[in-house]
């Protein structure tokens, strides 16, 4: 779709637009939401509504924050190895992950799907 340049004074902006960014010499463009698919306003260059821009933030969060409970079990798996006044194997030990015990095969499997790197 070819975006239109949009004369902004007689919008009324929806939680899709862009309202803050009209004003700009190239900030008032008809897009469509490469997500939704629903028209929204905004800068030439956009690809995505508002809307949907925060439910993306929203999700990055969310993978982020289980990325950081995943690091912590798998740190809390490596200190129980090395306060043993033995050698553990890593993979006997457990930690919690998705309020379970997990050991570190299943860490592993966990940190392979967070990578990509499962086959
Ligand atoms: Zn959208």
């Amino acid at each position: 779709m070819k975006k239109v340049k949009v004369n902004y004074e007689w919008l009324v902006p929806t939680s899709r637009d862009f309202p803050a960014e009209w004003h700009e010499e190239n900030g008032c463009y008809m897009c469509r939401c490469s997500q939704c698919g629903y028209i929204f306003y905004g800068r030439k260059r956009r690809v995505v509504c508002r809307d949907c821009m925060f439910e993306n933030m929203e999700q990055m969060l969310k993978d982020n924050e289980r990325k950081e409970i995943l690091l912590k079990a798998t740190y809390d798996i490596l200190k129980k190895c090395e306060a043993s006044s033995y050698v553990l194997n890593v993979f006997e030990q457990t930690a919690l992950w998705d309020n379970a015990e997990c050991d570190g095969y299943c860490l592993m499997d966990e940190i392979e799907e967070e990578l990509g790197l499962d086959v």
